[in-house]
């Protein structure tokens, strides 16, 4: 499980960004963080991540704190707003990059790299390099990548911005569909409602930094805590 004990966070000393959150994140679950653009999203993935530092609180990995740990070390994939490719290497090399970092054999490595180009529709372009590939296939090698890992928590920042609507309604049902077969926890951030509402188990609304309402999508939607999760869901009047 993931969890976070009165998380605040300042980038600049004088005013949070995030402010108590306080969450705990069950093993195997599909938890989505949503609210606006600027809400604080990305900055909460990220010191989940270890790639930003907590300013306050307590995060908890298991039952271990992990405040100070590099986030090598804390057996979880991210996929980026930005997904972040390495320009010089081909695509088969781009998903392999973490199992070499974890010396995972090479038939394991092949097996596993092909299973997931199958699986995200990537088996042709392996021998490219990013910039040869569309927006929507960069996302794809980003997703196959994280997944590859295998790792028991995958963060994943916007993953679907750049694909057009249908390809992005299969995505939300492919990553779904990944996410319970190897039986992960998932913290998925999205501005989208409707991805919320549809891959959610559990979703937290954040306004301006701060939880307006954590719960199942069909409660939420019948039971706005508040007028801004009833507008920003768009829950009848
Ligand atoms: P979006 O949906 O647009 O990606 P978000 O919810 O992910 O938004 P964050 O990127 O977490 O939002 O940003 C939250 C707030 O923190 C914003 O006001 C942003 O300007 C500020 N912020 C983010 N990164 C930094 C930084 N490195 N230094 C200073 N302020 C930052
Ligand atoms: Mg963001």
């Amino acid at each position: 499980k993931v969890e976070l004990i009165d998380i605040s966070k300042s980038y600049d000393k004088q005013s949070n960004v995030i402010s108590n959150i306080n969450v705990t994140i069950e093993p195997g679950e599909f938890f989505v963080l949503v609210g606006p653009s600027g809400c604080g999203k990305s900055t909460m993935l990220r010191m989940i991540a270890g790639l930003e530092e907590i300013t306050d609180g307590v995060l908890k990995i298991g039952e271990k704190e992990v405040n100070d740990l590099p986030p090598s070390k804390r057996d979880l994939s991210m996929v980026f707003q930005n997904y972040a490719l390495y320009p010089h290497l081909t695509v088969k090399e781009n998903i392999q990059f973490g199992l070499h970092v974890k010396k995972i054999p090479k038939k394991d490595r092949m097996i596993r790299t092909s299973d997931v180009a199958e699986m995200l529709g990537l088996t042709d372009y392996l021998k490219r390099k990013p910039r040869e590939l569309s927006g929507g296939q960069r996302q794809r090698v980003a997703l196959a990548r994280a997944i590859v890992n295998e790792a028991p928590i995958c963060l994943m920042d916007e993953p679907l911005s750049n694909l057009d609507a249908k390809l992005r309604a299969h995505m939300r049902s492919e990553i779904r569909q990944i996410q319970r077969r190897l039986g992960i926890t998932m913290i998925y951030v999205t501005h989208d409602q409707i991805e919320a509402m549809t891959m959610g188990d559990r979703i937290m609304i954040l306004h301006e930094g701060s939880i307006q309402q954590i719960g199942n999508p069909i409660d939420v939607y019948n039971n706005p805590a508040n007028p801004f999760v009833a507008t920003f869901i768009g829950s009848p009047p």
